[in-house]
């Protein structure tokens, strides 16, 4: 009370003051005359000004002075702490206008500031959340890591802001490339909150990164427990990632590991082929073809693709040829079309029915012509014992046609030679599907493969040329993953165990192990 009783006589006094200084201004205009204790001053404008500014400073002073009485007094009175309270309140007071522009000077990308600010705060504040949060994040955007990391370590102290420091420290080692230390501060973060949607989403990354499956699984688990992911997401999700342990296992020669693994990958996801392959494969060890068999048609119907095609042939081996295209009926008859007719063709070259080949394949070299048909249809017509000119024309086209259906992430639609769970080119997570190419038209980097079949063919001159025509296709050196990738459903039927003359006969066309062999 006493305190704003006083602020007010002060005010009035000063504004009483300026009222007279005008008037004495505006009376006397050479200057102001003073008499202090029988001596005479005379003020000029420039001097009257100074003593103005002299005069305020002289009052706040005395408000600051006044304050301090009034504490001192209270001390006085019995108040213990109104002195050590006063300029507490002062420091205070400072310490957050500095708070106040250091994040200010922060949000307006003006590290520098926002550093000096926090400096003084800390001195001024007894709040280390507040000073050590402004100081970490102003060291950062100034790009002084080590300060940054160090700050960022004083909060781990305080229960509140540990979950900030740790995400701090995280974001660091991201930008510093340490996917090691970044994960395991992925995994703390999530610890302390385990349904954080960006911690989440960065550990499952940062592990799928590593290769580890199993606790980029767990990671999942936890993401579709926090309500983020419906059901069937997660599902495939899980799905695709059991698959890659199975993988890896089966790589670290855990083979039932493996085996139990992508089967149940399988059961999660039925239609994931790789999935669906490698269950069937399991199934196949373990004994039990009927299963397999189940598993692979059930793929099939939602989408045929050649890799579906050799596991089924895989679950009986020893059968003949003829035995196989009647077995692969039940298979083909699932999902009809061109996959199902290209695959009948390639079972009935290898059953040595040309013919037949010819009628399953139809008209698919002028409605669909890919490299793979244009293939087929050449096969055909050196089972049937056409001359080789007309063989040597069909894989001539071969090498112009389209490339068919690929391995495209739907993301950056990049072409992968296999599936994988990661694109290798934009790093998305199950972003790869069966389908047609962009890129249908013109010579392409897998048609090159075939190259040496007609090179093979052909009388030595025109071989040369014919190579160092290859020499200058760009897609040959460009992108050699892709190159073996058309090859791979030709060879499904060669893998069926024919007579042995057939197999040699048919080896001239279509032995794409040994095109390979020859380094092209
Ligand atoms: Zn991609």
């Amino acid at each position: 009370m006493f305190w704003t009783v006083l602020k007010i006589v002060l005010f009035l006094a000063v504004v009483a003051g300026l009222v007279m200084g005008v008037e004495a201004l505006t009376q006397q205009e050479a200057g102001l005359r003073i008499a202090i204790a029988n001596t005479e001053f005379t003020l000029g404008p420039v001097q009257m000004a100074i003593a103005a500014i002299v005069l305020l400073a002289a009052l706040w002073l005395l408000m600051k002075l006044a304050g301090l009485l009034v504490a001192t007094i209270r001390f006085i009175n019995g108040d213990d702490t109104a002195i050590s309270r006063y300029f507490e309140r002062n420091r205070r007071r400072r310490g957050l206008q500095a708070v106040t522009d250091g994040f200010l000077a922060l949000a307006a990308g003006e590290g520098d500031k926002a550093l000096t600010k926090g400096r003084k705060a800390e001195k001024l504040l007894d709040d280390p959340v507040l000073t050590n949060l402004l100081i970490a994040q102003s060291a950062q955007q100034k790009g002084n890591a080590a300060m940054a990391e160090e700050y960022y370590k004083r909060l781990l102290d305080d229960d509140r802001s540990r979950f900030v420091g740790v995400q701090g420290l995280l974001a660091q080692q991201v930008e510093a490339g340490n996917p090691v230390k970044a994960r395991k501060l992925a995994e703390t973060a999530l610890t302390l909150r385990p349904a954080h949607a960006p911690t989440q989403d960065r550990l499952l990354s940062l592990q799928s990164e590593a290769g580890d499956w199993s606790g980029a699984r767990k990671t999942l688990l936890e993401t579709s427990r926090s309500g983020r992911l419906p059901k069937p997401v997660f599902k495939r999700r899980d799905a695709v990632l059991t698959l890659m342990q199975a993988e890896a296992e089966a790589e670290k020669g855990n083979a039932a590991l493996a085996q139990d693994l992508a089967i149940e990958a399988n059961r999660e996801s039925p239609e994931l082929i790789p999935a669906a392959v490698m269950a069937a494969r399991a199934h196949v060890a373990k004994g039990k073809p009927g299963p397999a068999g189940k598993v692979v048609r059930r793929a099939w119907k939602a989408k045929p693709h050649p890799e579906l095609a050799q596991a089924y042939a895989a679950i009986a081996p020893d059968e003949s040829a003829v035995q196989r295209v009647k077995r692969f009926d039940s298979l083909l008859s699932e999902a009809p079309g061109p996959e199902a007719q290209m695959t009948r063709a390639e079972l009935l070259i290898a059953a040595e029915d040309f013919p037949g080949a010819r009628r399953a394949i139809g008209d698919l070299h002028e409605t669909r012509p890919t490299q793979r048909v244009m293939t087929i249809m050449a096969a055909i017509e050196r089972g049937e014992g056409s001359s080789d000119a007309v063989v040597r024309g069909w894989l001539a086209r071969a090498l112009i046609a389209s490339k068919g259906p690929q391995w495209v992430c739907d993301n950056c639609k990049h072409e992968h030679a296999a599936w994988q769970a990661i694109c290798g080119h934009c790093g998305g997570f199950d972003t790869l599907s069966w389908t047609e190419t962009a890129d249908t038209s013109g010579p392409s980097a897998t048609g090159t493969e075939m190259l040496p079949l007609i090179v093979g063919a052909l009388p030595p001159a025109e071989a040369e040329a014919a190579a160092a025509e290859a020499d200058l296709t760009p897609e040959a050196e460009t992108v050699p993953e892709a190159e073996t990738t058309e090859a791979e459903p030709v060879e499904a039927a060669p893998e069926a165990p024919t007579a042995e003359d057939e197999a040699r006969a048919e080896a001239e066309v279509i032995d794409l192990a040994q095109t390979r062999r020859m380094g092209l």
